[in-house]
């Protein structure tokens, strides 16, 4: 293979400015050429594609983003936009794409792969942790340590005024960020997507580490349950501790990435790119049991995501 995209899409992670650089420092390692694609599937169909080299992703091992811009793009979903990106990879000369992203950014590349014979490799860039065939993704522990700064801070003024503090996190449709944070910074109490949360109960734990001299609460919720002020006012209206909703917000998508982040990075891109040189397509990247993996893309979207309960034990008898 002598020349290669690559693209970022979805959300952004921090960690994918690093992996870019691995991708096209591994491509030009090996004598291919490599182009970016801004802005996602947007900037396939629509041709705005830049020849990558070993100076363009200078300086950017560090900074949080994405160099490439990302979106989210509808018209990838229809045959139209799917042709349209074909043809440009067509008439590139591209015969191989790396693409960084989440769930939905892999079953793009599935398309492309499946429907159209383009040798396509993802490699997982959200902070969600949400994918099931990879113990970590790309930005997760960025993101899980920002919330850990941050709730660290909200510990020390509700200790002072004896609060009770409903943190939101990011995580859609799962609960590992919810999870890692609540560990992280001794939390509480986590309500997440996957375990059914009984009101009761956590009164009832509030009220036990307050007869135990604890002066304040945290409570990390995910954003796919509900809003951190929708569950303070619930919270409210069954307790007489002062109870303050917090939402992270888009701060956790951003920074620097991690030591972790920047590590995953390097390997899942010079994973990427090998493979592609050995002309291997359809397949992701991930992490299992330490070791960097690859597996096929159409497997890996079609497994389910496992909630970790040994954490969520371990949560539930050290946090009191
Ligand atoms: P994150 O987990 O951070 O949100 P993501 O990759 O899951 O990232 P999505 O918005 O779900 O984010 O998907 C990104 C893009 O991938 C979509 O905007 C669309 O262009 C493309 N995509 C998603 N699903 C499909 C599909 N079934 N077929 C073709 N393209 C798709």
């Amino acid at each position: 293979m002598k020349r290669i995209g690559l693209l970022t899409s979805g959300g952004d992670a921090p960690g994918m400015n690093a992996a870019i650089r691995a991708v096209v420092r591994t491509g030009i390692y090996f004598g291919m050429e490599v182009y970016g694609v801004e802005c996602g599937y947007a900037g396939l169909i629509n041709d705005e594609l830049i020849p990558m080299s070993m100076r363009s992703v200078s300086d950017i091992v560090q900074r949080g983003g994405t160099m490439l811009r990302t979106a989210r793009c509808l018209e990838m979903l229809t045959k139209e936009g799917q042709q349209k990106a074909v043809k440009t990879l067509k008439n590139r000369g591209i015969e191989g794409l790396v693409v960084i992203g989440g769930d939905g950014s892999f079953r793009g590349a599935k398309v492309l792969s499946e429907e159209y014979g383009i040798p396509t490799i993802g490699i997982p860039g959200t902070i969600d942790n949400d994918l099931a065939y990879t113990d970590y993704t790309l930005g997760f522990d960025t993101a899980v340590n920002t919330c850990l700064d941050i709730i660290n801070k909200l510990r020390d003024t509700m200790t002072s005024h004896e609060r009770i503090s409903v943190v939101e996190v990011m995580g859609r449709h799962c609960g590992d960020i919810a999870l890692y944070a609540g560990i992280g910074s001794g939390a509480e109490i986590i309500v997440v997507p996957e375990v059914p949360y009984d009101m009761d109960d956590i009164v009832m734990r509030i009220n036990r580490s307050r007869a135990n001299q604890k002066h304040s609460n945290i409570i990390v919720i995910a954003e796919g349950v509900m809003s951190a002020t929708a569950f303070a006012k619930q919270l409210q209206e069954v307790t007489t501790y002062s109870v303050r909703p917090t939402t992270i917000g888009h701060v956790q998508r951003g920074g620097s990435p991690s030591m972790q982040d920047r590590m995953l990075a390097a390997q899942f891109g010079n994973k990427a790119v090998r493979l592609l040189k050995d002309g291997i397509g359809n397949r992701v990247i991930g992490i299992r049991d330490n070791h960097i993996i690859d597996m096929d893309i159409i497997e890996a979207v079609s497994m389910k995501k496992k909630f970790n309960f040994e954490l969520y034990n371990t949560l539930q008898m050290i946090s009191m």
